[in-house]
């Protein structure tokens, strides 16, 4: 198996380092592909995303990268961008804007009409709690169901190549404080964004990004949750969301034993030619 990697953060957004770290830890750890997926600007003030204005200098930061590396390792332009429920066509026109070779469609803010302001599902636990308090008052069901809703959604209205980390709503669920996946209504509410998935055609990654950070125990999207989607033949690929360069390949391994246990038998990278699939083994 290849060893690459296409959600990467680094600080001009909310990662660490510089991008050029990010590509001395992908050569020293072998790696054939580093794709840099930055969080996009959003039309609001968020400091996970970069700023609207150092958008020109992240694609000339990696474009040099590109051309400097090109010999030892395949760099690629990409960019994290964020469905906003309240605002789905500025994103798209992100994407088309900025000449990307790829993109990751997620999903993390949701607007609060009690605080006017927007917040995100996967910060701290306590900021999750005001979320869930203040605008569901406190219903754990109807904000899961709600953010299911809004992963439909993102499909639907931006046809993302990559969907990310499908089921972040479960980062700040330690030891199902607030649900457990093996509920009904849970398993329903991942399964209602499957039909579109199968319309929309995505590749779903497995994020390793959560337990990198000792945030999660399982990867994004649960092992239950890769079964299913691989009964339904959904192309998957596997990233580690690093934010910082030694988290680079963290759990990469661990992640294709996960989808080898699923039944999966090879999964998606970019390459010069485009998407290719390559083994699992
Ligand atoms: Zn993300
Ligand atoms: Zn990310």
């Amino acid at each position: 198996m290849l060893k690459t990697n296409y959600h990467t953060h680094y600080s001009i957004c909310d990662g660490n380092g510089e991008a050029e770290d990010y590509v001395q830890a992908a050569l020293q750890k072998g790696f054939t592909a580093l794709g840099f997926s930055s969080h996009a600007p959003v039309p609001f003030e968020n400091p996970t995303n970069m700023k609207k204005e150092d958008l020109p200098t992240y694609l000339k930061t990696i474009q040099d990268l590109k051309t400097r590396y090109r010999d030892k390792i395949e760099i690629y332009l990409g960019l994290e961008i964020d469905h906003i429920h309240e605002h789905p066509l500025p994103q798209k026109e992100l994407a088309a804007l900025a000449e990307l070779d790829y993109c990751i469609g997620s999903f993390h803010c949701m607007w609060s009409p009690l605080r006017k302001e927007y917040r995100e599902i996967d910060s701290t636990p306590e900021i999750f709690r005001a979320i869930l308090e203040e605008d569901f008052a406190g219903n754990i069901r109807e904000f899961v169901e709600r953010y299911y809703l809004y992963m439909a959604e993102l499909l639907e209205t931006f046809h993302p190549p990559i969907l990310g980390h499908f089921d972040l709503i479960k980062k700040n669920n330690p030891d199902n404080l607030y649900f457990k996946q093996s509920e009904p209504w849970y398993q329903k509410a991942v399964r209602g964004v499957f039909p579109t998935i199968r319309k929309q055609e995505p590749i779903v990654e497995v994020n390793t990004g959560g337990i990198a950070r000792g945030k999660t125990r399982e990867v994004y999207p649960s092992p239950w949750i890769l079964y299913e989607l691989r009964k339904e033949d959904v192309p998957v690929m596997i990233n580690s969301d690093a934010h910082t360069p030694e988290l680079l390949d963290a759990y990469i391994e661990e992640a294709a034993y996960i989808l080898r246990d699923a039944g999966y038998r090879k999964t998606w990278i970019l390459r010069p030619s485009g998407w290719v699939a390559q083994p699992l083994d």
